[in-house]
């Protein structure tokens, strides 16, 4: 059993790799990656951007390409916050910097 999927890369077909020639002189052409399926990109906890893209750069160009329609899915409107506590030393380190602490509020809690 075959257990893959083409890289989604637009462009990954164009680049000039040796992996990527197939066909018989005279009709030889680049053609897209497999992306191997395996526990380690397609597991069910480990379903990530490998699981379709042979690379980063394919990654990339797919993101880019399509940027507008990705965060279509997910539209940030408004900005997020986390609420924090945040507290300064009273002392000095031994450079003389007074640090700054930040730690979350967990509000789950109490
Ligand atoms: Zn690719």
């Amino acid at each position: 059993m075959s257990n893959f999927v083409w890289c989604h890369g637009p462009n990954c077909h164009t680049s000039h790799t040796q992996d990527r020639i197939r066909g018989v002189k005279g009709s030889k052409v680049l053609r897209t990656r497999k992306v191997k399926q395996t526990r380690w990109n397609s597991g069910s906890e480990h379903f990530n951007m490998y699981s379709y893209f042979c690379s980063n750069g394919c990654y990339n160009d797919f993101a880019n390409k399509y940027v507008r329609e990705v965060i279509a899915i997910a539209p940030r409107t408004e900005a997020l916050e986390t609420p924090i506590n945040v507290t300064r030393d009273s002392q000095p380190d031994r450079w003389g910097s007074y640090n700054t602490q930040i730690t979350t509020v967990d509000n789950n809690v109490g």
